[in-house]
């Protein structure tokens, strides 16, 4: 396998024309006197996009032609397009293909559970962030989402549950940017989103900043930088094994910030949010599953963030042309158990979508 170069600066191109979505309220209403409307068009824009959950103008009839022309022309450019829709687990579970106004594309998943609903989204078409077991590390970056492209994958997929299109209706209660993309890599977008999807209606999505993850390879200054937002997202860390040697080749940004580097980090943001940090680790058969490598990570663990942290296991989904594998069950066991025995919390993620590749690090957007 060839090392591909760690990207940080996306392409310029090809971000969509300005959205609601992608302002505040304040922001919103300075838009619309631009426009030459009143300020209270802005009430009404958000009230359709953000509390009806559409972003057709058609379907906005309280306002008059004329002005619903010059607002859709000036704040509703088209954002996203359905290319496909693949389900599987019992129709628990769904992947979309969005067709961006440029072409790009790019992929969310849904996914229902008995207690919650999770959308999976992305923050970048693509990553440059080159993880050699990762399928969208693997195809690189191809540019930044703007915030408004990653709000409305949240937007249709809250409609979508509301009109049952997954089953019963239901509500999206979860959001976990574990998509394509590294969220902390489009730092200000992805930040301005969480407050669109978070904040209340019809000034935002409305739902709770505790049920918002972000993670992240471990960039260790944008880490703090998000930690002085004083949001109440919850932050996850892509670990995926506690030594430094390895962890260069799994994670390559490693060599910029190191396993103590991105660990003092993630202690900050324990710290200042007062909750506890997720550490994101994907078993790999005869590379990181170790018993030795359990008992450091646990060590490791205990002496950076004490209690406040949880890890979960992630069978590897092999990616295509990958020589990894998934370690074997017996073997996962075993690591779950030592890390827990070494006084930290630990579980396996359960992963969705493994027929459609939709799973953990299966996303590659293929038109
Ligand atoms: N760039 C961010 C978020 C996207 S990936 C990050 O790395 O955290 C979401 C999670 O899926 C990460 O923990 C990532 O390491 C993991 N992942 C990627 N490829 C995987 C694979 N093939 N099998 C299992 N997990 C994978």
């Amino acid at each position: 396998m060839t090392a591909l170069p760690l990207v940080f600066d996306a392409p310029r191109r090809g971000l969509p024309p300005r959205h609601i979505a992608d302002m505040s309220a304040e922001e919103r209403r300075a838009a619309v006197a631009e426009l030459g409307e009143k300020p209270f068009r802005a009430n009404q824009l958000s009230h359709h996009y953000f509390a009806r959950l559409t972003a057709d103008p058609a379907l906005m009839t309280d306002i008059p032609a004329a002005s619903r022309d010059r607002l859709a022309d000036g704040l509703l450019p088209p954002l996203l397009s359905v290319v496909r829709h693949l389900s599987c687990d019992d129709d628990s579970t769904r992947k979309t293909l969005w067709r961006a106004h440029d072409g790009t594309l790019l992929e969310s998943v849904l996914m229902r559970y008995p207690d919650r609903v999770t959308l999976c989204v992305s923050s970048q078409a693509g990553c440059g962030m080159a993880c050699p077991f990762c399928a969208t590390g693997q195809g690189g970056l191809q540019r930044n989402l703007s915030t408004a492209e990653i709000v409305d994958q949240v937007r249709a997929a809250a409609a979508a549950m509301r009109d049952g299109e997954l089953g019963e209706p239901g509500r999206l209660s979860n959001i976990v940017f574990m998509g394509m993309g590294e969220p902390l890599a489009n730092y200000r977008r992805v930040v301005d989103a969480v407050h669109r999807i978070c904040d209340p209606a019809p000034g935002g999505l409305g739902i709770s900043q505790r049920s918002v993850t972000v993670s992240t390879v471990g960039l260790a200054p944008a880490i703090r930088k998000l930690a002085d937002e004083r949001l109440q997202v919850r932050l996850a860390v892509s670990l995926h094994t506690p030594d430094d040697e390895l962890r260069d080749t799994l994670v390559p940004v490693n060599t910029r910030w190191s396993v103590d580097d991105v660990l003092e980090a993630a202690r900050y943001y324990a710290d200042t949010s007062g909750r506890r940090v997720s550490i994101e680790y994907a078993l790999i058969r005869d590379v990181n599953d170790q018993p030795w490598r359990a008992d450091l990570l646990a060590k490791r663990l205990r002496q950076h963030l004490a209690q406040l942290v949880h890890v979960n296991v992630i069978p590897l989904n092999p990616t295509p042309g990958s020589k990894w594998d998934a370690a074997p069950k017996p073997v996962e066991r075993e690591f779950v158990r030592r890390v827990n025995a070494g006084g930290v919390a630990c579980t396996v993620r359960d992963t969705r979508g493994q027929e459609i590749a939709a799973a953990c690090g299966q996303l590659a957007a293929e038109g």
